[in-house]
């Protein structure tokens, strides 16, 4: 009789459980659907491992459609977008001003192979924001600027060696994945199988915005490094500030030293600042990579730097490095249109607003439910880390990121996820607030964020 009753009682909590099993397996049935399909065609189902939610235990989102802050996923669920395609659209999905620029230049053509005006219009507005910018060259991607930044680099210093920084992501350059942040460092490969020794041999790795572990590499390696490669606010291992002073030692510590300082603002030109980080600290690098924002969505990628120095590039000087598609009408029609929205401080006011008032409320929310919190914020690029330290602190450097809760931040995507709220699937990335975000978008996020740590709390 007991037996029976308890099996009862067993039974009911297991089909509410199985209920709820469903209605979850039922929201995301399109996606779910489609990623067994990719899945056989594409490793991992996924053009890029940061869009596979495996380490969250989910499978992928399929997205249908975006209009200003909200995507559409396959099955019709709206969300709140926080990834923004991983930094591109600060004007959010789909902007009027960016699709007339599109469909106006598809009319005229994709692609000719041969120069376009849209090219020097592009490089006389990052001129323009970037002084230290003077002189491009586009390429493709991300990757592609900083690849071959570091091939410019070694060839105006007759050195060989690059600096990077512990959890910096610069692409999946060869020589570059090593201690590499983004999806390198969330999918446990902190530097990949397939690069032999020899080619990540001349680059060393130091801890960010600890200028001694600088200094001793270049006590070390005097007279051989080419150039020290740096994300001014780093992006990719979680948002994280350089303290102050730190970008500046950096300079000095490199003009001494007759080394070329990288500033990748592939994820911060023209999302922190017009003029990217290095007019918010004003400190001058010798080149600047750029990408995503200035591609207005399509894929686009640029370096920059002095005249002297770019005028080393083929075919005005030996550095070779070319592209079919490099300086595409349409990436620069979009990017056109992207940056003529930004030509003005009121964007950026705006925000730095959204940004305050999301890191405020995160922070009100995390600590009302009792769950330890720090929010890394640079205007609208935020991470909120789920800390594992009690005494709580700032999240400054590489190994501080890799020792956050990354099972509370599981639990929180999940949570966020069902309640329509898209963020990136990682604990080891920036969120992006664009600007069709509304003061109201913002609120509904933090009131459903205070549910979701309150549900973490319950649960733990
Ligand atoms: C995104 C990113 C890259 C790589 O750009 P892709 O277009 O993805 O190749 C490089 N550096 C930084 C800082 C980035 O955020």
């Amino acid at each position: 009789m007991r037996m029976r009753r308890r099996s009862r009682v067993v039974s009911k909590a297991h089909f509410l459980s199985m209920a709820k099993h469903k209605q979850s397996i039922s929201r995301y049935k399109k996606s779910q659907v489609l990623f067994a399909r990719a899945v056989k065609l594409m490793p991992g189902g996924v053009s890029s491992p940061v869009r596979s939610f495996q380490n969250v235990g989910l499978s992928p989102l399929f997205v249908r459609s975006g209009a200003g802050a909200w995507a559409t996923d396959a099955d019709g669920n709206k969300y709140i977008d926080y990834v923004m395609s991983y930094g591109p659209l600060i004007h959010g999905h789909a902007h009027p001003a960016i699709r007339a620029a599109v469909a106006k230049q598809m009319h005229r053509g994709s692609s000719f192979g041969f120069c376009s005006e849209s090219e020097i219009q592009l490089a006389e507005l990052i001129a323009s924001a970037m002084p230290h910018v003077p002189m491009v060259r586009f390429v493709n991607s991300g990757t592609e600027a900083v690849m071959s930044a570091v091939r410019l680099a070694r060839a105006a210093a007759g050195r060989s060696m690059i600096v990077k920084f512990a959890g910096a992501y610069h692409g999946h350059v060869d020589a570059l994945l090593v201690s590499a942040g983004s999806g390198a460092v969330t999918h446990g490969h902190p530097s990949s199988p397939g690069i032999p020794e020899s080619v990540t041999s001349d680059t060393s790795v130091v801890e960010f915005n600890n200028a001694g572990a600088i200094e001793e590499v270049f006590a070390r390696y005097s007279g051989c490094i080419a150039a020290v490669l740096v994300e001014p606010i780093m992006g990719n291992i979680g948002v994280i500030l350089p303290r102050p002073g730190y970008l500046e030692a950096l300079r000095k510590m490199c003009d001494k030293e007759g080394t070329l300082l990288i500033f990748d603002e592939v994820m911060t030109g023209w999302r922190v600042a017009r003029g990217g980080a290095q007019s918010l600290f004003d400190v001058r690098p010798d080149i600047t990579c750029l990408g995503k924002i200035i591609g207005g969505g399509l894929p686009v990628g640029a370096y920059g730097g002095r005249t002297e120095l770019m005028n080393r590039i083929s075919p005005a000087g030996p550095v070779y490095q070319a592209g079919t598609l490099s300086g595409n009408p349409l990436a620069m029609a979009a990017g056109l249109a992207s940056l003529r929205m930004l030509s003005s401080d009121e964007p950026y006011a705006r925000l730095e607003a959204l940004g305050a008032r999301l890191e405020k409320g995160l922070k009100a929310a995390a600590a009302s439910a009792g769950v330890p919190l720090a929010v890394a914020r640079a205007g609208s690029m935020l991470t909120p880390f789920f800390l594992t330290d009690k005494a709580g602190g700032k999240v400054e450097n590489c190994a501080k990121a890799l020792s956050c809760d990354t099972a509370a931040f599981a639990r929180f995507f999940k949570t966020m996820l069902d309640s329509g709220v898209l963020i990136p699937p990682s604990q080891f990335e920036a969120w992006f607030i664009s600007l069709a975000h509304s003061q109201e978008d913002i609120d509904a996020t933090i009131e459903k964020a205070a549910a979701a740590f309150k549900q973490l709390k319950i649960e733990s």
